[in-house]
């Protein structure tokens, strides 16, 4: 069996748990996940029973994806999207169907209106999203390659990197760079935040030019075949203030103790503590204001998330970030991330071959 017949395989089994005959799927890249659509939201509808699975688009796609559809996936071909469900829940019989809570209200209403007058037609909150966190071999294999993409653009990128280049510079570089390498394109906008900025968790580019005793943080996220890294490295414009480089001290431990304890069955809270007692106890726990991970893989922000108020356990085939940071305001921040796979008997870090030495650009 395939990759994508298997994620519907799963889907069905689930919908038996969730007592559910169908579940109706708009979100574009759940849609991509099982059935390699690359349309988007706003361009199909899927529909899947516990037997059965359709995927109705527009003509624009018929030629890309009439012989393309994992085996059993029907192709219906109409403009009328949410007709063609409605006709499709009826034909097949379904009577308790969920739809996905990410979807607008008045795409609801419409479809509501449109169903049979006898079905049950509720919102179902990470259906899809809960088995997009455990990635396959396939989405691994992506996952790595997009990794290792990102790691070669950021090496050449560092090569180049001098005082008085301004953020916006190093980020179009960077960006630049990662198409060189093999990468699609970005999956957020690369933030570069220098200085003072660095205190500033998502400081987007700026015009502002890097100065001398700076920290500079740089995170990044490129897509390859789809999925895409999420990668932090702050680095030193020459030598920096002693407390900058202490900083940067503590969030590496916390980075590395974190990574030390990844394994299935820790509970996602638990990873999060283990970044956030070594921050506190080195007495910067106020200036640490921000999840210490996530999941990633067709979106930059999956589940599950490692935070103070989780309560997943970690499985198998989970891909996380692991972005402990410090900021202090009007200083300077530093942040660190990785992106790390959860395996039967561990953890295996994704981006282990980019340094976490703290690197220093001298003049
Ligand atoms: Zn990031
Ligand atoms: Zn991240």
């Amino acid at each position: 069996m395939g990759f994508f017949e298997q994620r519907i395989q799963n889907l069905q089994k689930l919908l038996i748990n969730l007592d559910l005959d169908g579940l109706l799927i708009g979100d574009g890249m759940n849609m991509r996940y099982l059935t390699d659509f690359k349309g988007g939201t706003g361009d199909g509808l899927l529909l899947v029973s516990r037997e059965q699975a359709v995927l109705i688009t527009d003509a624009r796609y018929e030629n890309e994806y009439q012989d393309a559809l994992p085996a059993g996936v029907a192709f219906d071909v109409t403009r009328g999207y949410d007709e063609q469900a409605a006709r499709r829940v009826k034909e097949w019989g379904l009577k308790r169907l969920g739809f996905e809570a990410s979807m607008p209200y008045d795409r609801y209403e419409r479809l509501d209106d449109l169903m049979p007058i006898n079905v049950a037609f509720d919102a179902v909150p990470g259906a899809v999203e809960a088995l997009r966190e455990v990635k396959d071999e396939m989405e691994v294999a992506a996952l790595k390659r997009a990794a290792a993409a990102s790691i070669k653009a950021f090496e050449q990128l560092v090569q180049e990197i001098k005082v008085g280049m301004t953020e916006k510079e190093v980020a179009n570089r960077l960006d630049a760079l990662q198409k060189e390498y093999g990468a699609d394109k970005a999956s957020f906008d690369t933030i570069v935040a220098s200085g003072y900025r660095a205190a500033l968790p998502h400081g987007g580019a700026s015009d502002k030019q890097l100065a001398a005793g700076e920290l500079v943080t740089i995170d990044f996220g490129y897509y390859v075949d789809g999925y895409t890294s999420d990668i932090t490295r702050t680095i030193a414009m020459g030598s920096v203030d002693p407390e900058l480089s202490k900083i940067y001290d503590i969030v590496r431990q916390a980075n590395e103790n974190a990574l030390a304890v990844i394994k299935p069955g820790l509970s996602t809270a638990e990873v999060d503590r283990v970044a956030r007692d070594y921050i506190q106890e080195a007495g910067y726990g106020a200036a640490f204001s921000h999840a210490t991970g996530h999941g990633a893989g067709l979106d930059i922000h999956e589940g599950p998330v490692l935070s103070t108020r989780s309560s997943d356990e970690l499985v198998a085939g989970n891909l996380l970030t692991v972005e402990p940071g410090i900021y202090l305001a009007g200083k300077g921040g530093v942040r660190i991330e990785d992106d790390v796979l959860v395996t039967p008997t561990g953890s295996e870090n994704l981006t282990a071959a980019l340094s976490k030495d703290l690197l220093v650009i001298d003049d």
